[in-house]
């Protein structure tokens, strides 16, 4: 059996995590700051908050940002659904906007002819995805959220190593902060760097960095600098103004949420990162060999292509009969998958009146789409496997 993508976890991710299991802690440890800092490294932000999961990275986002009942927001449909769901968590309302047919992503130019039809301040912020691994031009992004006084959330999940290059020439990493006011990623099994459950958000604001430290547990701080109650209060007597405050004491100053990631996953995490340059490599020279053999097919209507500083994480194709390759590649033991249903047909967000019709881009797309497999420990053998049976359906 080939899935579209799959996890790698070697002898040496076993020894790291055993380790980490013998250690003291067993949740919120030493292991979850040098991963945060290491992954902020790589990433080359100035902070990362390390939480459950992506969807949670993405909740306490939305909650650091501010968003409120009504607020609007806008993002893709080709997505999971978690990228528009992370708005309505704050009572806000999910706009969507059609993607550019070529790169999959959202349309700036659709989004901009969204703002300008409505006065300013009418939206609140913009989710754009790096769908696939293919970075968003998020400096163009910037420009026009700066025009509109808008802040941005950059969805990486399919990006970490990804980057695109801005009009100064410079390499700029998904998630480095240096256009967004926060990122964030997930550590599933099916993304580049795989804890089980995990996530992480990116940033170089560090307001919202602490922020989103206190949200991750429940809105508790420790910082006797902020705290509001007095230390007679805290101490459960009369102590003078110039004593500390007692050591158990913590004060609960906003409503926070427990999305707390563990040492040892933290410990896993760290393990991954080490490789995850190799498994990049990896995955662009499996892009290079489908869009190779792909591109001389006239019957491969669109694909993800070989695009510099793309992360790949799902090779996409466009077919007329994406049904009948679908269920032929699943009769050769070949599991491919479609990424993604767009989200404004989910019942769920037809119920706020989207429906067919409103994205003509995207349910195009949704037609003809297929993500063949593609994860770094896909083999030569496999892989030719695969371009073998597409070639063999589309005859
Ligand atoms: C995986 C993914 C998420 C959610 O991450 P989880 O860790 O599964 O919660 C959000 N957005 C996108 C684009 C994803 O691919």
């Amino acid at each position: 059996m080939i899935p579209y993508g799959k996890q790698n976890i070697t002898e040496e991710d076993i020894k790291v995590v055993s380790e980490a299991l013998k250690a003291d802690f067993l949740t919120q440890g030493p292991k979850i700051l040098e991963f945060e800092k290491l992954f902020a490294n790589y990433i080359g932000s100035k902070f990362a908050v390390a939480v459950s999961n992506g969807t949670a990275a993405l909740h306490l986002s939305t909650l650091a940002l501010g968003v409120q009942e009504g607020d609007k927001v806008i993002t893709t449909p080709i997505t999971f659904a978690a990228s528009a769901n992370c708005i309505r968590y704050c009572g806000g309302e999910v706009v969507f906007s059609d993607i550019d047919p070529e790169t999959y992503l959202l349309d700036i130019e659709k989004v901009e002819a969204l703002l300008k039809a409505s006065p300013k301040g009418t939206y609140k912020g913009i989710v754009p995805v790096d769908f696939a691994g293919r970075a968003v031009n998020l400096e163009a992004f910037r420009k026009l959220a700066n025009e509109y006084d808008l802040w941005i959330l950059e969805d990486s999940c399919h990006s970490p190593g990804g980057y695109f290059v801005d009009s100064t020439g410079k390499q700029q990493n998904c998630g480095n902060g240096n256009f967004a006011e926060l990122a964030i990623f997930s550590f599933h099994p099916v993304k580049h760097i795989a804890t089980g459950e995990g996530g992480m958000v990116t940033t170089n604001n560090e307001e919202l960095y602490k922020k989103l430290l206190e949200l991750r547990t429940h809105g508790i701080t420790r910082d006797a600098s902020v705290f509001k109650n007095s230390k007679s209060f805290a101490a459960g007597q009369e102590v003078p103004e110039s004593s500390s405050y007692p050591a158990w004491y913590m004060e609960m100053q906003t409503l926070g949420y427990n999305y707390r990631f563990t040492d040892f996953q933290a410990a896993l995490g760290i393990s991954q990162l080490s490789r995850a340059d190799k498994g990049l490599e990896r995955r662009r020279a499996i892009a290079k060999k489908y869009f190779d053999v792909f591109s001389k097919n006239s019957k491969i209507i669109g694909q993800s292509g070989v695009i510099d500083g793309h992360a790949y994480h799902l090779y996409v194709i466009e077919i007329e009969d994406r049904l009948g390759l679908y269920n032929y590649l699943r009769e050769h033991q070949i599991f491919a998958q479609i990424h993604y249903i767009p989200c404004h047909l989910m019942p769920y967000y037809q119920e706020f009146g989207w429906k067919v019709g409103d994205m003509l881009i995207s349910e195009n797309y949704y037609k003809n789409c297929i993500s063949l497999p593609m994860f770094p420990t896909l083999t030569e053998e496999e892989q030719d496997f695969v371009i073998e049976k597409v070639l063999s359906f589309l005859k």
